[in-house]
């Protein structure tokens, strides 16, 4: 069955990627998930290729275009992921390559963006002219919805909100970032998992202690759901993390002056106790007009937030 309103949506994460067949309403007829963590450039592109031709395959539709979100800059000028941290794509002019590889219309654009372009089309961003979508997970990714549309910078790299400084002399940035201070050094996973050890050390008896010094791995899940079931030293942990991303959105909102902005990524499983601390700082720091009118909500999209954009820019740019 052939079905124009169908593409392929495909979410590559630094460890594993998601595809799916989507239609026009965003239903996902057929996913699949792969593990890609460790894989060299051949065999990824291998891994990518297998999975939208196995989706394509067991859904019994045949596909009209693939959208790939990808943890990279992209180099529009050229379609190549100009820098890559966790993938070997440097370099690579991916939407090409698989076009040829599958014989089928691609386009490829950064992971953040397509996360954000499914909360605009279709999530909690829906009829917002002016949005800013961040996902916090291991780092913090973002997506720039200006009057209606994905607003990629000059050549493509623009929008990169995790890297905006909110602590001249704080801690050093990850991956290929050589900066300090980041809000993705503060504010994301890595950085509760840091502020989490912090609290743990300093209330021993508290159950985030207690996982401390029996020796077991302190994550971001885990002190989520200490948080919830009301542990002292994990909520403190959220509430910091919460602080410093309120700091930055109060940056974002004087310099975009957004109706919303929206929190996804894994990290927004902490919820309230993550957002209000967050919205308290916004309001102390934003000039008034802005902090008035930007609401702070939670993502609509969880984990297929990137391949359901990815599938939605395939409809938009090649359906
Ligand atoms: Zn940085």
């Amino acid at each position: 069955m052939t079905s124009p309103a169908c593409v392929v949506g495909v979410d590559l994460g630094g460890t594993k990627l998601l595809a799916g067949v989507v239609d026009a309403r965003l239903n996902v007829h057929h996913r699949t998930q792969r593990t890609i963590a460790g894989l060299g450039q051949a065999a990824l592109l291998d891994a990518v290729a297998d999975a939208v031709t196995e989706v394509g395959d067991l859904s019994g539709i045949e596909p009209s275009a693939a959208g790939f979100g990808i943890p990279a800059l992209i180099d529009r000028r050229t379609g190549t992921a100009a820098a890559c941290v966790h993938l070997p794509l440097e370099g690579v002019a991916f939407g090409d390559l698989m076009a040829e590889r599958l014989d089928l219309p691609c386009v490829v654009d950064n992971d953040a963006n397509m996360a954000a372009l499914a909360e605009h089309r279709f999530g909690a961003a829906r009829g917002v002219a002016h949005a800013i979508v961040l996902t916090i997970g291991t780092g913090i990714g973002s997506g720039l919805i200006l009057n209606g549309a994905l607003y990629r910078g000059a050549i493509g790299a623009g929008g990169e909100l995790g890297h905006m400084v909110v602590d001249a002399d704080g801690p050093l940035c990850q991956g290929a970032c050589p900066n300090r201070g980041c809000l993705e050094a503060v504010a994301s996973g890595s950085a509760l998992v840091r502020e989490a050890r912090r609290e743990a050390s300093s209330l021993p008896a508290s159950a985030l202690g207690q996982v401390l010094s029996a020796g077991r791995e302190v994550s971001g899940p885990m002190v989520t759901e200490l948080a919830h079931d009301g542990d002292v030293a994990a909520q403190r942990a959220i509430a910091r993390i919460g602080s410093q991303l309120g700091a930055g959105l109060s940056s974002i909102a004087n310099i975009f002056n957004p109706e919303l902005i929206v929190i996804g990524g894994g990290v927004i499983a902490a919820g309230e106790l993550l957002l209000t601390p967050a919205r308290e700082e916004l309001e102390r720091r934003a000039l008034a007009p802005n902090a008035e009118l930007v609401r702070v909500v939670p993502a609509q999209f969880g984990a297929e937030a990137g391949m359901l954009g990815a599938a939605t820019l395939a409809r938009e740019e090649l359906g």
